[in-house]
């Protein structure tokens, strides 16, 4: 074993011992199964409590430079604690906007002045981050967002209405995508973007429920609501293409993501646990080889991505460009998990329609519940009908 390697597991002996000693058990109230759905002010309180600890044990971004709050570690670090995280069941790290998208976006584009300002308080939880993206007429369409930033002194005065945006009511800043200059030739040119405070008169973040019955997301109006020009990010036009940046990080297709842990371990091991003790016309359900046939097709299919998502850190395995793994693996993980979850909840036969807080419900509804808030992921950084658009015409090299 290479000294590396052995320093390697030393460490993560040292975060075992960790994890298993502040670890926080299970509160009373429902924890969220994503960032998507922190909803009340309690969960809040608790996440932010849990992600400040793991950043103040330097856990958090061990790959991020130590002048920004990093250990100025290699990555494998980050990885061993993220694996870690996901085996003692530990709740997640919610500021994912900040800790996965923001972050590396200041680290890969931003100024030094911008990394010092942001990068710390992202760490230790004290300032939550939403994206401000999609609008109520359009998504997929990103292009042609409307919300207006009109340059008025020190400030842009921006007026329309942002909505999907996760975190939106808890959140101190907002990556903000805003249309600069109308009706230029082409639609891209006139978008700027702003690393906009929240806490400015005329911006009001409305809640919206979700099918799960959780919160999560808002709608966010602007209304004359003035951000200060020295927030804007790279120069006025250029928001396309920084909003393009953060959507490599936002779907994985690059690294420097601060920690994986922001959705609650779901693996099939688990699922093939919970439904052991479940009877199908009188016989143990995986007796039946039907069943038997679908869990098998779903165990290889987890393989293949653990596989493909370890060949990804393999440089000299990912020479073709633009990588095919990387970009195809926010449509193959969120379909893939949707499938399982579903596979989950329907195998449970009479239970499979009791939900959450039902006395009688297998794990407390665990999968119907995370069955539901899935489809958030499949939607959410881009639909999946749009992501094999992307597959088609970048890797396959299909016609539009
Ligand atoms: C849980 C959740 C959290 C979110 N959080 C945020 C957030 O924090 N910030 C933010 O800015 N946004 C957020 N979003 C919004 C998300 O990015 C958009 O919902 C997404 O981009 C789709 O846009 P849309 O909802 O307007 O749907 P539309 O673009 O109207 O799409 C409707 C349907 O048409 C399909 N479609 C559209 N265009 C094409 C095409 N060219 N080819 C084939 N099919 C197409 C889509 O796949 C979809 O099925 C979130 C969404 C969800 C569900």
């Amino acid at each position: 074993m290479t000294e590396s390697a052995t320093e390697l597991k030393r460490f993560a002996a040292d975060v075992d011992a960790w994890m298993a000693e502040n670890v926080p058990t299970q509160p009373d109230f429902l924890l969220p199964l994503s960032f998507l759905e922190v909803g009340t002010e309690q969960q809040l309180d608790f996440l932010r409590q849990w992600q400040r600890t793991v950043f103040e044990a330097g856990f958090l971004a061990m790959h991020w430079p130590t002048e920004y709050g990093g250990q100025g570690a290699d990555p494998a670090y980050q990885a061993v604690v993220d694996q870690a995280l996901a085996r003692y069941n530990a709740p997640i790290l919610f500021n994912t906007i900040g800790l996965n998208w923001v972050g590396p976006l200041l680290l890969d584009i931003g100024s030094h002045e911008q990394r010092l300002r942001y990068i710390r308080p992202i760490l230790s939880a004290e300032e939550i981050w939403c994206q401000g993206f999609s609008e109520p007429d359009y998504g997929s369409d990103l292009g042609s967002v409307q919300t207006r930033a009109v340059r008025d002194g020190d400030d842009y005065v921006v007026n329309g209405s942002k909505i999907w945006t996760t975190l939106g009511n808890f959140a101190d800043h907002m990556i903000l995508l805003a249309r600069t200059t109308p009706n230029l030739e082409r639609k891209y040119d006139g978008l700027s973007f702003f690393l906009a405070p929240m806490g400015i008169a005329g911006v009001d973040a409305q809640p919206i429920r979700k099918v799960t019955g959780e919160y999560g997301f808002n709608q966010v109006f602007f209304t004359d609501a003035r951000v200060p020009a020295g927030t804007m990010m790279e120069g006025e036009g250029d928001g396309w293409r920084v909003a393009m940046k953060t959507l490599e990080y936002e779907r994985g297709v690059s690294a420097g993501q601060a920690s994986g842990h922001w959705i609650v371990s779901t693996q099939i091991d688990d699922l093939i646990a919970d439904l052991k003790g479940v009877q199908r016309d009188g016989e143990p359900l995986f007796q039946d080889p039907l069943v038997r046939d679908d869990t098998v097709k779903l165990i290889m299919e987890a393989r293949a991505m653990a596989l493909g998502r370890k060949r990804m850190t393999v440089p000299a395995l990912n020479t073709d460009y633009p990588m095919g793994l990387a970009l195809s693996s926010k449509y193959r993980g969120t379909e893939y998990a949707r499938r399982m979850k579903l596979f989950g909840a329907a195998m449970q036969g009479g239970h499979s329609a009791l939900y959450v807080d039902d006395p009688g419900a297998i794990r407390g509804g665990f999968w119907q519940r995370a069955y539901f808030s899935n489809f958030g992921a499949t939607i959410g950084g881009g639909t999946t009908q749009v992501q094999a658009n992307i597959i088609a015409e970048h890797v396959l090299g299909l016609p539009k």
